[in-house]
């Protein structure tokens, strides 16, 4: 674990370093939980974005998108019960003044009972070693059996505490197991106190006029709102989708993880308006696309995994995240939840508008059943980021700093460097940029020697460099490395913009997806 912290950091400094990502603010010493991206961080979640955007609206042809605005008018989130119920239970600890999510605290204590049944099991795999048989000793060894007791009782009172919104309850819990910070050490801790996530500001000119508006949570309910602008004037039928990318700001208790959890991030979002009673339908299909599009980035397929909520929102009927594994252990990355009717009935409700939608087909008018798939861009970055960064041992005893981003993310395609700077080789180089500009992110390199430049490639993830040497003048073939196997190829000049075309553009990725 503690490597893996260790990777985490390097990797956190390595975005830094090669311009992907910088702490906001950083001359200020920084604002906390917010990150701005830099020349090479832009590139990769405009990738991210286009994969995303264009997997949505082009695949399908009943997906359309919107970009709706930040502001909304702020009935839309005492209907959507943002006003209400987007809080998180805090705590502080007198001692160290830190705050934390209560939830959280109690979550960890309940992984540490899984983390001592693992334990158990992998001693005993050492013990009985070949005839060892996991799923009988999970299911009859004493000592697990009473962990998983205690593990469930824990699980059951949080859940019960959770659902009645019972605060007292939550603090019992945190005392009772006798959780301390992981700081002072100590518990002495202060009540739980509920905390609301939403930014509020004021639009208006004058302080009485003003009117107190908040910066959305989510994107979606911009959607919500939209959903029979987009119908009508898109004659669209049921079932279809409404897809968004936008930002959107939580003022998250606990900030931690580098862009895991910020306080402003961004989201792609989707929408999906079912007949009422297909929903379950369809989040199972739902569920599954997103798999494939994830997968499709060729990541690692060990690298997922479902998590099927049991205590499921409000809103509600079924819910799953797709969690990715980062260097911190399985997280979500994307969550896909089956939403009701909840939303629409809520607006329709709060507006006093008919927002119903007529079914020609079974003529007849209801509010639709929605299916969300709602992905953090951040989030996506950093699990492609952390996946792709390998510090590489070489047969010459040295290590390169490769980052295997997949090639249609990555910022730039191709480099092309003279071998040295002169001969006309610097003249000939920039006539292969200035041809290969129109199709790919191409840079232009020639300062320091070949090997280092190809570490500066290397180092941003950039999938071809292209050597341009005397032998080029002659016969107009460079040399195309490659950045995973490092492997040079003469080619010839009028090949490049096919060769390179096949591997890095978003269309091959969305191509695996149909
Ligand atoms: P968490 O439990 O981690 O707070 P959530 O369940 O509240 O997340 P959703 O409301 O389902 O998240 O939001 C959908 C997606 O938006 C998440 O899967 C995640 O990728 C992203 N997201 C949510 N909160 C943040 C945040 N503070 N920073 C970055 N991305 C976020």
């Amino acid at each position: 674990m503690a490597q893996q912290e260790d990777v985490f950091k390097k990797i956190v400094s390595h975005a830094k370093e090669y311009g992907f990502v910088f702490p906001s603010s950083e001359i200020y010493d920084g604002l906390g939980a917010v990150y701005d991206y830099g020349q090479n961080g832009v590139e990769l979640k405009n990738n991210i974005k286009r994969y995303w955007w264009d997997s949505m609206t082009m695949l399908h042809e009943n997906i359309v998108g919107i970009d709706s605005a930040i502001f909304m008018h702020p009935t839309i989130w005492k209907a959507s019960g943002h006003v209400d119920a987007f809080n998180d239970p805090l705590i502080d600890n007198k001692d160290s003044k830190k705050r934390y999510r209560a939830d959280v605290l109690i979550e960890e204590e309940i992984a540490k009972f899984d983390d001592k049944i693992e334990k158990e099991v992998a001693k005993a795999k050492k013990r009985f070693g070949e005839s060892f048989d996991e799923a009988l000793f999970r299911e009859t060894n004493p000592r697990i059996q009473e962990i998983v007791a205690k593990r469930d009782a824990l699980h059951e009172r949080f859940a019960n505490a959770m659902n009645n919104n019972d605060l007292n309850e939550l603090r019992q819990i945190i005392i009772d197991q006798e959780i301390v910070d992981p700081i002072s050490g100590t518990r002495n801790w202060t009540d739980v106190r509920q905390f609301n996530l939403m930014f509020k500001t004021e639009m208006g000119s004058t302080a009485d006029g003003a009117m107190g508006v908040y910066l959305r949570p989510e994107t979606a309910q911009g959607i919500f709102v939209n959903y029979l602008n987009v119908q009508k004037t898109g004659r669209m039928r049921i079932p279809f989708g409404i897809a968004q990318i936008g930002k959107a700001f939580r003022n998250e208790i606990v900030a931690r993880q580098f862009i895991f959890r910020m306080r402003e991030f961004e989201q792609m979002e989707m929408q999906f308006f079912v007949r009422p009673g297909t929903e379950l339908e369809w989040f199972k299909q739902w569920k599954e696309t997103r798999l494939r599009w994830h997968k499709a980035l060729g990541l690692g397929d060990q690298k997922y995994r479902y998590h099927d909520h049991e205590k499921l929102a409000h809103y509600a009927n079924a819910a799953t995240d797709i969690e990715f594994e980062m260097p911190f252990g399985f997280k979500e990355v994307e969550g896909i939840h089956s939403r009701t009717n909840f939303d629409l009935s809520q607006h329709e409700k709060f507006s006093g508008k008919n927002i119903k939608y007529f079914d020609p087909e079974l003529n007849e008018s209801y509010v639709p059943y929605v299916i969300e798939t709602s992905i953090g861009v951040d989030r996506m970055f950093l699990s492609v980021l952390c996946s792709s960064y390998e510090e590489q041992p070489l047969e010459n005893g040295e290590t390169r700093v490769v980052l295997h981003l997949p090639a249609p993310l990555a910022p730039t395609k191709c480099a092309v460097m003279p071998l040295v700077r002169k001969d006309g080789l610097p003249e000939k180089a920039r006539e292969i940029v200035n041809s290969l500009k129109f199709d790919f992110a191409t840079r232009y390199d020639e300062k320091d020697s070949i090997g280092k430049r190809y570490r500066r490639q290397d180092a941003v993830g950039t999938p071809f460099c292209i050597t341009v040497d005397h032998q080029t003048l002659e016969d107009n073939t460079v040399t195309l490395r490659e950045r995973d196997s490092m492997e040079q190829t003469r080619v010839n000049i009028d090949d490049l913009n096919a060769l390179i075309h096949d591997r890095v553009s978003i269309n091959a990725l969305l191509r695996k997806l149909s």
